[in-house]
């Protein structure tokens, strides 16, 4: 028997402070703590669970100074060297310390004191046969398009990211399902990540995934499990149980130690990048985590972000196209703008559109109003005085939401009942100003009595569950018109929907944001894209006041490639991403000043050439929830010079110690 002798433990902490701890830890050589596991160490005088990034038999911290790891999670195999490296550039490109990164992309459970959680987790799992059957069940026959496009991807040896760029109901699912039972066929242990934008999508793809796949494991990993869940889920993916992984962008940080094939569906949506925190791209991530395995990617979309049309158009991606829709006789869905200064609305309603919904009431078929904007108005104001419904804590309304009975802040959720009277004249008659998802539901109820309206937004979801039953509602056929947000554009497949009336897209054209028309234009598409997925003919009715407008013109006839061809030349003039690189620097303070005065510090502090650093400025939205708000924008034509840079400003800026609270953010998207 060797008796115990010292080794010395590099453990990675989620704290802010950039570096690596080393503990000692008391062991025999046969069972030295492995890198990429788990320990229990105290740190600041709390108990954290840190992870180990080296394993040494020295370390120069002074002896008085070290203090002993209390316990090792040795029940968990170890994170792999590649998902630590995944983890590590996570942490460079971002700018964020490596425990920052790591450790809460890790199930919470597994960062807790006690490993009760874990233990009844790894015991569940053990319980659970991994079934091991890759035959797909019932494979539809693709169309050659379709087929061409499965067998690169499913055949690909090596780094291969291609871009599938098919239009809306071509298919796009039932390819990734193909390539994904080549690459099962084809490696016997080989798991695959499928990434999706958002939760609401999943129950559809999941389904069709299990009925094609019933002889191999499937977790989920998002934020609506339950912490157990998670776990579990987690767990049967890092044990390699897991055939398949579906996910949101949290999933991308998931360890998956048979990876061989990354799907990326609606590439170009937004909800792939985490806005707080570490703001860090799941789509770009997911790409580099192909590159380091070498094995490949696949990103689907309609309408393609234009970072990745850019990759695709100077062949660096390879591009798959789909020009057609997959189902027999099914055609992209006829697209009219409706010129609401000719034809007036009513209610927010155009004649136009009234009568085609009433068209679709007579034949039985399903109307959907788009509209992104949630509850009654937003905002009410006073017509003697002039009073409206500010927040007190926002540069922002107070939106009225009527069937609730409240005045709600969308930015900071400020309550209140809504007032009986002006509050600075008394005037008793306050009237809504503008039209968001209960007024249109309320207007058509109205107009169409017989109708069996539905609204779907964030408000009448709340409840777990209830967005699931709605969208079943309206696959059941028991919805005549559907008026929704956002929350009803992407990825569904309603088949008796033959009508997308689209309220009012105007405001996104004037946008100082220059992503906003990109961004309007695949929303666009995306809600177009519900209509005519049956082979029913069907249409969009665009209500606008500005019909001459190009954007509108592209989406009438279904052509991204002009628009994105006219938009990527812009953004070169313009010199704009994808041809500029950029970080965010955002400082927020009770005074606007104190944050502005932070960012000139900011802006003073480092010089370097070919980085171009703009002057601070108030965010649009200046003030939220009593917090003011201020950015510094920094630019450079050379992405590594920037990553040089700021890794170097970084360094300064954490040393100046100032109060202000500040982060900073890379490839930021909204600006
Ligand atoms: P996308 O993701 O491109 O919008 P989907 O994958 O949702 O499109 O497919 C649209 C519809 O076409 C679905 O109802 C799907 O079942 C059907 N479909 C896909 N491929 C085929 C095929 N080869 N033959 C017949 N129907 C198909
Ligand atoms: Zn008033
Ligand atoms: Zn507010």
């Amino acid at each position: 028997m060797n008796n115990p002798r010292p080794c010395y433990l590099q453990i990675a902490i989620d704290t802010p402070l950039n570096a690596v701890f080393d503990y000692r830890w008391q062991c025999e050589d046969h069972d030295r703590p492995a890198v990429g596991q788990l320990a229990l160490v105290s740190f600041a005088r709390r108990e954290v669970v840190g992870l180990i990034v080296g394993v040494a038999d020295e370390t120069d911290v002074p002896v008085d100074k070290l203090k002993d790891a209390l316990a090792v999670r040795s029940q968990l195999s170890p994170l792999s060297q590649k998902w630590l490296a995944l983890a590590g550039f996570a942490a460079d490109y971002y700018q964020r310390p490596l425990g920052e990164v790591a450790l809460p992309g890790l199930p919470k459970n597994l960062r807790v004191l006690t490993t009760v959680a874990l233990d009844r987790a790894l015991k569940k799992l053990a319980k659970l046969d991994a079934p091991h059957d890759a035959t797909p069940a019932d494979m539809p026959v693709l169309n050659p398009r379709q087929q061409a496009a499965a067998d690169v991807i499913g055949g690909a040896q090596g780094f291969t990211p291609a871009l599938l760029y098919g239009v809306t109901g071509s298919g796009k699912t039932e390819v990734y399902l193909q390539a994904c039972a080549q690459v099962l066929a084809r490696e016997p242990d080989g798991q695959i990540l499928i990434l999706v934008p958002e939760i609401n999508l999943t129950p559809q793809l999941e389904g069709n995934i299990r009925a094609r796949f019933p002889g191999v494991m499937l977790a989920t990993l998002h934020s609506s499990l339950s912490e157990g869940e998670r776990m579990l889920h987690w767990l049967a993916a890092h044990q390699g149980k897991a055939r398949i992984v579906l996910g949101t962008r949290l999933a991308i940080l998931s360890s998956l130690p048979h990876l061989k094939l990354i799907v990326i569906d609606e590439e170009h949506d937004p909800s792939y990048k985490q806005q707080e925190g570490l703001r860090y791209s799941a789509r770009d991530l997911a790409v580099w985590r192909a590159w380091q395995l070498q094995i490949p990617i696949v990103l689907g979309s309609a309408t393609p972000s234009l970072e990745t049309w850019h990759h695709a158009q100077s062949g660096r991606y390879r591009k798959l196209e789909l020009r057609e829709r997959a189902v027999k006789n099914a055609v992209l869905p006829q697209v009219k703008l409706v010129d609401m200064e000719r034809d007036k609305p009513k209610d927010g309603l155009t004649s136009q559109l009234v009568a085609a919904i009433r068209q679709r009431m007579e034949r039985g078929e399903q109307s959907l109003l788009f509209l992104n904007r949630r509850g009654y108005a937003p905002v009410i104001c006073c017509e003697s005085c002039g009073w409206i419904s500010e927040c007190t804590r926002c540069t922002s309304f107070m939106v009225l939401h009527r069937p609730e009975h409240r005045l709600r802040c969308h930015h900071c959720s400020l309550e209140m009942r809504i007032p009986r009277h002006c509050p600075t004249c008394g005037n008793v008659d306050l009237q809504p100003l503008g039209r968001g998802t209960q007024r249109v539901e309320e207007g058509l109820q109205a107009l169409f009595p017989e109708a069996r309206v539905l609204r779907i937004d964030a408000d009448s979801t709340r409840k777990k569950g209830s967005a699931q039953q709605a969208f079943d509602t309206v696959h059941r056929g028991e919805v005549d018109i559907l008026v929704g947000t956002q929350m009803v554009a992407k990825g569904h497949d309603f088949k008796k929907l033959t009508l997308v009336g689209i309220m009012n897209p105007d405001t996104a054209l004037f946008s100082q944001d220059y992503r906003a028309s990109e961004r309007l234009f695949a929303q666009l598409m995306q809600v177009a894209g519900r209509a005519g997925r049956a082979g029913i003919p069907s249409e969009v009715l665009i209500q606008t006041r500005y019909p001459q407008h190009p954007l509108y013109g592209a989406v009438v006839h279904h052509d991204y490639d002009h628009f994105a061809s006219a938009l990527l030349e812009e953004r070169e003039q313009a010199a704009l991403p994808p041809y500029l690189f950029q970080a965010l620097l955002r400082a927020e303070a009770r005074e606007l000043a104190t944050a502005i005065e932070f960012l000139s510090m900011a802006r003073d502090c480092l010089a370097q050439p070919g980085i171009t650093i703009n002057d601070p400025i108030p965010m649009t939205m200046t003030r939220v929830h009593n917090v003011d708000r201020a950015q510094l924008l920094v630019e450079s034509p050379s992405r590594p010079a920037l990553q040089a840079f700021l890794k170097e400003w970084m360094q300064v800026l954490r040393s100046m110690k100032s109060r202000v609270k500040w982060s900073l953010e890379v490839d930021p998207l909204d600006i």
